[in-house]
């Protein structure tokens, strides 16, 4: 059977992640929701930085909301962060500051999807449910040659269905062994490693060699872009800076001076104004074009002026970060 083949790799060869090590579902609730859209190497940081700043439930659902973001920023996505705080505070209220056992009860919590419901149910509690993200729908369309498109909603449901009946009693490690072989062997963008994979003799796409055909993919959509002039404005050795809407993108996160045209800079007292470089940031659906200016105004206007130093305590929107250098 190809589920024990798998089970037998996974447990000689995974590796030493620090969430892996003492299984603890506050643990591996963070660690999920870290790892989805980022790389492992990536999340070690943060994640041991979440734990040392918010050690327990309780503590997390206490802390305040520009904490919480503080220490996300940078990892993106921060609707992420802000439902595990709503989330935290849930569990305070109607589980004693834990998590939830079950898939089902754990699917109430904001921000926790079916895959991240499954994972933590699974790996905490043996509760067999199949855990499917990009890697694990990568694996099952090449294992099965699946001719149906992963990035829709309903061939994510039929993926989860079948693997729901496949999965064995170890189901923890079952969906973790999926995804890492997603993530080291069954590589996408045609790197696989299919000769050292444990499950090649029951993969249909590697045995017919069109392992290149799958997954089949929807086209993309395009993202829209938007150019913006950044302004880092100082005046007597502080800066400005500002609070996002509550609502929509980077919501309730800090940010340079920016706008799409360049009304905002024509109505002030500018002794300089430099042009200093451009870059892209992308975000999922749009992309913003940034053309930098670094501006010294006579007298400060209204808004938040900050040091170098108090700019540090401000969670400042990734898309920021290289206007941070202008900060001396
Ligand atoms: S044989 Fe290749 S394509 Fe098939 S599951 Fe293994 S790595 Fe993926």
């Amino acid at each position: 059977m190809w589920q024990e083949q798998l089970l037998a790799w996974y447990n000689q060869e995974k590796r030493d992640l620090p969430w892996r090590r003492n299984i603890d579902p506050y643990h591996v609730w963070i660690s999920e929701i870290m790892l989805q859209q980022t790389r492992v190497e990536a999340v070690i940081d943060y994640y041991h930085r979440w734990l040392a700043h918010f050690p327990s439930i309780e503590a997390l659902a206490n802390a305040d909301e520009m904490e919480v973001l503080k220490c996300w920023e940078g990892l993106g996505y921060y609707n992420r962060a802000r439902n595990i705080h709503k989330s935290a505070k849930y569990c305070v209220n109607h589980y004693n500051g834990e998590l939830p056992k079950s898939y089902e009860e754990l699917l109430e919590l904001p921000g926790i999807g079916s895959y991240t419901a499954a994972a933590i149910s699974s790996i905490c509690h043996n509760e067999k449910q199949s855990a499917v993200d990009g890697n694990v729908l990568r694996v099952y369309s090449r294992l099965f040659m699946l001719d149906e498109d992963i990035s829709k909603q309903k061939t994510k449901d039929y993926v989860k269905k079948q693997l729901d009946t496949l999965i064995p009693d170890a189901s923890g490690d079952f969906n973790q062994a999926m995804m890492e072989l997603g993530a080291c062997v069954c590589i996408g963008n045609g790197a696989s490693r299919c000769n050292i994979c444990p499950i090649s003799d029951a993969c249909l796409s590697y045995q017919k060699g069109k392992i290149y055909e799958y997954p089949v993919k929807g086209k993309k959509k395009e993202r829209r872009i938007e150019h913006r002039n950044v302004y880092i404005v100082k005046c007597n050795s502080r800066y400005l800076i500002r609070k996002r809407d509550s609502k929509g993108l980077l919501a309730n996160l800090y940010e340079f001076y920016n706008e799409v045209g360049n009304d905002w800079i024509s109505g002030q007292n500018i002794i300089s104004n430099e042009y200093a470089q451009s870059y892209v940031h992308v975000f999922s659906h749009i992309e913003w074009h940034m053309q930098v200016y670094v501006v010294e105004l006579q007298h400060p206007c209204d808004g938040l002026w900050v040091s170098k130093e108090e700019l540090s305590m401000y969670p400042i929107a990734s898309a920021f970060d290289s206007c941070r250098q202008y900060v001396i």
